[in-house]
């Protein structure tokens, strides 16, 4: 085993883009390994996160030397590395807050499970979605939070409701003693400092994307100089 891999990583010492890239190469690992494949390459694993293979190793190396030079990755080695690393090689128990067009559609997504996130119950204030289910998830009162939680272990609380409800929903998923929240609401929450604490914005995605597309081209010409930069 070399040094760099007894080495112990510390998530301090990854730059902060690389952190926010290594889900997206454990996704791409997942669908390599769906597929049968047992040893990929940085450029098979940068095509499916649409990145280019110099990216994907410079990424995956932060990780320590898992590639061959020549040969390229162990698919299922580096899945285990990865997921040790972000933590999500144990199950993570979830709550949802706010069961509207995008909290449903969140409780209906099926991939959550499959990469061991188990939602386990939804709030609402909307008196015709309580006693109901979505996506096989209960939804409760959100005035019961506290009570319904008591005694649970929740790891995370997605967050899917209006603007003006959101601080109240953070404040509260907490005070039952969730202990991590991920909040696709588009105005800044206030949390207590450790708390760990991640937005999802598509908006903001879109502007990024925008950014990098400054600069490449429509058309066949573009094509071309994509495909070359995969080999
Ligand atoms: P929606 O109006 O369809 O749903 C909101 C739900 O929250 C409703 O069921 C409502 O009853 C419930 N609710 C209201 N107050 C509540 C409270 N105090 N506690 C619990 N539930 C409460 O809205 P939507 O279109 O699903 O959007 C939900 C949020 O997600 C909005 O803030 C929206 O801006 C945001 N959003 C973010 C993204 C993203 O990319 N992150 C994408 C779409 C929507």
């Amino acid at each position: 085993m070399s040094a760099d891999r007894r080495k112990k990583i510390s998530k301090k010492s990854i730059p902060q883009p690389t952190l926010s890239r290594l889900p997206y190469y454990l996704r791409a690992l997942y669908v390599l390994d769906d597929e049968g494949k047992k040893i990929a390459s940085s450029a098979d694993i940068a095509e499916l996160v649409g990145s280019n293979s110099a990216q994907a190793r410079k990424d995956l190396s932060c990780l320590g030397e898992h590639g061959h030079r020549g040969v390229g990755y162990n698919v299922k080695n580096l899945i285990s590395v990865l997921e040790r690393f972000l933590g999500v090689s144990r199950k993570r128990r979830v709550i949802l807050v706010g069961v509207g067009r995008l909290g449903s559609a969140l409780l209906r997504y099926k991939g959550l499970k499959e990469r061991g996130f188990e939602v386990v119950a939804a709030f609402d204030v909307d008196s015709e979605k309580i006693g109901k289910s979505e996506g096989g998830v209960p939804i409760y009162d959100f005035n019961d939070i506290e009570d319904k939680l008591d005694g649970e272990k929740i790891d995370i609380a997605m967050i899917t409701v209006p603007a003006k409800a959101a601080q109240e929903a953070v404040d509260r998923a907490l005070q039952a003693g969730v202990r991590g929240i991920l909040n696709f609401v588009p105005v800044p929450v206030k949390v207590p400092e450790n708390v760990p604490y991640r937005t999802v914005c598509i908006a903001a995605e879109l502007q990024l994307l925008s950014y990098y597309l400054k600069g490449t081209k429509y058309g066949a010409k573009g094509k071309k100089k994509r495909k070359e930069n995969y080999k």
